[in-house]
């Protein structure tokens, strides 16, 4: 099969709303709502670094399009659309046909459909660049936190980290507790719904996807605050919660691969209820630096970083 027949076959849609002309010309055209501001952004997911090269492929699907729109719902955007490059060491249609359904089922759950793309052949890597919109003023930001803002979470922590620790071998867990973990690592779940529901209500917002205290970290230095981060408050699954101490701590504070929502909002804020647990887990202080507490307010030692390509 040539280049083309592989697009029209697994990447030709018709044009939704929105989009004048999507797949299949030089440009897609798409038509923006009057005022609006446009949200761009890429993640790339290169194969042995983002995933292993057993995954199913409709997970790696669904998650090449979840960790973009995961950007946009920390940003409290409205997703309108995302262009795929593709580079695919050979053509496999079991392989491609998969990686599609998966991609194309959040696609169109998300409202977010597929305008155009490249695709090339050489060793397997994703480029996904996904488009959205705010209204004027009310993109979530990572510098607006001020002293006396509550720190909140949306869903839980690590168990993403603790999959990749089972495919390393590191750690042992039984089948459901494993498809549990492994569940949360291949197929997260973007939180587009609360950060729309987000606008003019937090001072600051980020996505957790190299770790919280990284993560945490940059709407910190942005804001040029500091926090108390109560680690007995972070969300954990039962799972999670069965391992010891320092595993857990390693997986709910440097973990990353959560894709989960971090917030800062004035105390008494009306959060919305879109369906997503909201935990508080900790507070903004004027001093800089990020101090991890128990539950007694006494500090934690961890000497954990959150996730770093270029550092070992
Ligand atoms: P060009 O030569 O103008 O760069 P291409 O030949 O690369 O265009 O692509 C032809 C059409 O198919 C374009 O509309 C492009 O956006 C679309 N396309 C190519 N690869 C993909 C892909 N992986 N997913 C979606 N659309 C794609
Ligand atoms: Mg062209």
């Amino acid at each position: 099969m040539g280049e083309f027949d592989l697009i029209r076959r697994y990447f030709l849609r018709p044009p939704g709303t929105g989009v004048e002309v999507g797949v299949g010309d030089d440009c897609a055209v798409l038509v923006p709502t009057p005022g609006a501001r446009w949200l761009v952004s890429s993640d790339m997911l290169v194969e042995g670094r983002h995933f292993l090269s057993t995954v199913d492929p409709a997970r790696l699907g669904h998650k090449a399009l979840a960790v973009n729109l995961s950007d946009l719902a920390a940003c409290g955007a409205t997703p309108r659309g995302f262009t795929l490059a593709l580079a695919l060491p050979r053509v496999d249609e079991t392989w491609l046909a998969a990686f599609a359904r998966g991609l194309l089922k959040l696609a169109d759950a998300s409202a977010c459909p597929l305008v155009g793309g490249d695709t090339t052949q050489g060793p397997l890597n994703l480029c996904i660049t996904v488009f959205g919109e705010a209204p004027p003023g009310l993109a979530l930001l990572r510098s607006g936190a001020r002293a006396g803002d509550e720190i909140w979470v949306s869903g839980r922590l690590g168990d993403a980290r603790l999959a990749l620790e089972v495919f390393r071998g590191t750690v042992a867990l039984d089948g459901a507790g494993f498809e549990t973990v492994r569940t949360a690592m291949e197929c997260p779940t973007p939180r587009l719904a609360l950060g729309q529901a987000l606008r003019g209500i937090t001072t600051a917002a980020i996505d957790v996807s190299d770790g919280l205290l990284g993560d945490l970290g940059h709407i910190l230095a942005a804001s040029n605050v500091g926090a108390r981060l109560d680690v007995d408050a972070l969300p954990r699954s039962a799972v999670l919660a069965a391992q010891p101490v320092a595993l857990q701590h390693e997986c709910l504070l440097a973990g990353g691969d959560d894709y989960e929502l971090v917030f800062t909002a004035p105390p008494g804020a009306r959060l919305p209820d879109v369906g997503v647990p909201l935990t508080r887990i900790g507070t903004i202080v004027a001093e800089p630096g990020l101090r991890v507490v128990d539950e007694h307010g006494a500090a934690v030692q961890h000497g954990l970083q959150s996730f770093d390509h270029f550092k070992s």
